[in-house]
């Protein structure tokens, strides 16, 4: 989304070195099972999900990156979303390049796919050695192939220098132009519902289901029927948010200031409104995530908290970067 003039001046670290020390363990203790009811028989890993970047809007912050997740079955890690810095927060989060597997766009917003070729160029010039698709709405195959045209410097030089795959063989961008399953393989089921994003069409929210676990990620969405029914029953919903006091004091002095609250209505959810979604949804878990604003340290948590607690009685995570649901 574009109306996040919220920065401020904040210094919030990423992630406590706890944080990442438990991420980077919990990497470790993960196998290459595949799990009982997708293949054969083997220990069930904990499906792990990871936020990556929880801030809306394309500007970059100090408090929070931009918005991406990470989705961790056995040794193989799904992408959603893919914003300025994806990879380096991988790298934080302790999740190998190499074990990238599956990259889900939302949308073509700049704060959710300014990365998507980086993220693929970066893994490749990493450890990348096996087959990546990618999913999104169209143009995907076209960004795809016109990145790496870009990038044909370093892709050749390192093809001849260092001996690597031409990563056009490893990349398969697939369009989707509408909901239902979009892929499936022996550690997950993934499908997706068209949300409600406009002006831009389609937007795509997804779902992954595991043997152990079912996740939902609404991407950008103003509530969304569709998503709704995606997200009945699921464990976790992971949500936009913005807090539109906030943002009405933000806006007051633009002199469109009624039609740009209008606009943020019509494709954004607020605080209240995403609670009411979870609970129509029946969903275990809520998880706050791309927020907006997304800059503005007077925003804590018990800000977010009491603003969507009363709608939702289930269990409610307030994002943030590098958290592990
Ligand atoms: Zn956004
Ligand atoms: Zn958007």
């Amino acid at each position: 989304m574009n109306a996040d003039s919220a920065d401020s001046a904040d210094s919030t670290a990423p992630a406590s070195p706890s944080r990442r020390r438990a991420l980077a363990a919990g990497l470790a203790a993960l196998g290459a099972a595949a799990l009982p009811g997708f293949a054969a028989a083997a220990p069930a890993a904990r499906t792990r999900i990871v936020l990556l970047g929880t801030a809306g809007g394309p500007t970059p912050k100090a408090l929070r990156a931009a918005p991406a997740s990470a989705v961790v079955v056995g040794d193989a890690v799904y992408v959603v979303d893919c914003g300025n810095g994806v990879a380096r927060q991988l790298a934080l989060a302790g999740l190998r390049l190499g074990a990238l597997r599956g990259v889900f766009v939302t949308h073509h917003h700049s704060d959710h796919n300014a990365d998507y070729g980086n993220l693929l160029l970066l893994a490749w010039a990493a450890d990348l050695r096996t087959p990546v698709d990618t999913w999104g709405p169209p143009p995907l195959k076209r960004m795809t192939r016109q990145f790496l045209r870009m990038n044909d410097v370093d892709i050749r030089t390192r093809i001849a220098d260092e001996g690597r795959a031409d990563p056009a063989t490893l990349i398969r961008a697939h369009e989707l132009r509408a909901g239902g399953e979009v892929m499936r393989d022996e550690r997950v089921r993934v499908r997706a519902a068209v949300v409600e994003h406009p002006p831009l069409r389609p937007a795509f929210a997804y779902r992954f289901d595991t043997a152990d676990r079912s996740v939902v990620f609404s991407g950008d969405t103003r509530p969304s029927a569709a998503l709704i029914e995606l997200a009945r029953g699921a464990d976790v919903l992971v949500h936009e948010v913005m807090y539109l006091p906030a943002l009405e004091k933000l806006i007051a002095s633009e002199p469109q200031a009624a039609r740009l609250r209008q606009h943020l209505l019509d494709s954004h959810t607020t605080a209240e409104q995403v609670g009411r979604v979870a609970s129509e949804a029946g969903v275990k878990t809520l998880v706050l995530n791309h927020f907006v604003p997304g800059g503005d340290a007077a925003l804590t948590d018990e800000v977010w908290r009491a603003a969507v607690a009363p709608h939702f009685k289930g269990e409610l995570v307030i994002g943030r970067d590098l958290l592990e649901v």
